[in-house]
């Protein structure tokens, strides 16, 4: 048996005698768990998490309100990436930030859940576009500080075990947040634009040079922040930059109805870092 298989039977069933002696609740519903897979979460809530589809902008994936938008013009691009291009290639932001997700991202990101890092890492490999290929998967990173209190860069985590499904290096090294930034909803558009600025740095750019790179973060707020990342990560040397996040906020008329029902009433806005 293969040491992977092995170990997650042998986590499978110290969940379930966990579960035995200590019964555990749903994150999603609150109803309690029994044989569900996933841990913190039951079957059911886990299966409402669906992929964003439909039209989107060709270069961030804004989904578009009228599916309209792109039946004549497929790479239809939206006011915000044509009035300021950003300097990824591409964004994939694959699943609308609602819960039960939401609350599977704040629980791993906030509350140290991390063995929620293996089933959100799977949820973004099964929605993963057509086309997607790059020679090196780089976590968008967190500064020294930040990673000290968290203990973990959230984006790490995903971009592990992506990595392995998609059998592609990771880097966690080449690309460092060299300034603290304050958190970031507190801030204006202007003021999280300069805070942004100068964020980041290379060490070693000559492992970049030439590299396709696919950034990886867990939500797509803004955008500011990947936008950032790219241009850092362009200035030195990488061929090029697209960008991937398991999950996007957005507005709820771009929600389509059957996500949203039943799944926004509980929505909570969560800061990006
Ligand atoms: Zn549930
Ligand atoms: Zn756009």
């Amino acid at each position: 048996m293969p040491h992977t298989e092995h170990s997650d039977r042998l986590l499978g069933w110290y969940r379930q005698a966990v579960r035995f002696i200590i019964p555990a609740d749903c994150i999603g519903c609150g109803l309690p768990l029994r044989d569900d897979p996933i841990p913190f979460f039951c079957r059911r809530c886990w299966n409402r998490i669906v992929p964003t589809t439909g039209p989107a902008c060709s270069r961030c994936d804004l989904p578009f309100a009228s599916p309209a938008a792109t039946s004549r013009t497929p790479d239809h691009q939206c006011q915000t990436c044509l009035e300021r291009p950003p300097a990824y290639e591409r964004a994939w932001t694959l699943y609308p930030y609602l819960p039960p997700l939401q609350d599977a991202i704040c629980s791993f990101k906030y509350r140290g859940k991390v063995a929620l890092a293996k089933p959100l890492a799977a949820l973004m490999a099964g929605a993963l576009p057509a086309g997607l290929d790059a020679d090196l998967i780089v976590p968008v990173p967190l500064h020294p500080a930040r990673l000290r209190a968290r203990e973990f860069n959230q984006s790490l985590l995903l971009a592990d075990h992506l990595g392995r499904l998609l059998s592609r290096p990771v880097s966690a090294t080449h690309l460092i947040r060299i300034l603290a930034t304050d958190p970031q909803t507190t801030l204006t558009r202007p003021e999280r634009l300069r805070n942004l600025r100068q964020a980041f740095g290379v060490r070693q750019p000559e492992a970049l040079a030439g590299r396709r790179i696919l950034l990886v973060d867990d939500v797509f707020t803004t955008g500011a922040t990947l936008n950032e990342c790219a241009k850092t990560l362009l200035k030195s040397g990488a061929a090029s930059v697209c960008a991937l996040t398991l999950a996007r906020t957005m507005g709820t008329h771009l929600v389509p109805d059957r996500l949203f029902a039943g799944q926004a009433a509980g929505s909570r806005p969560v800061p990006e870092v």
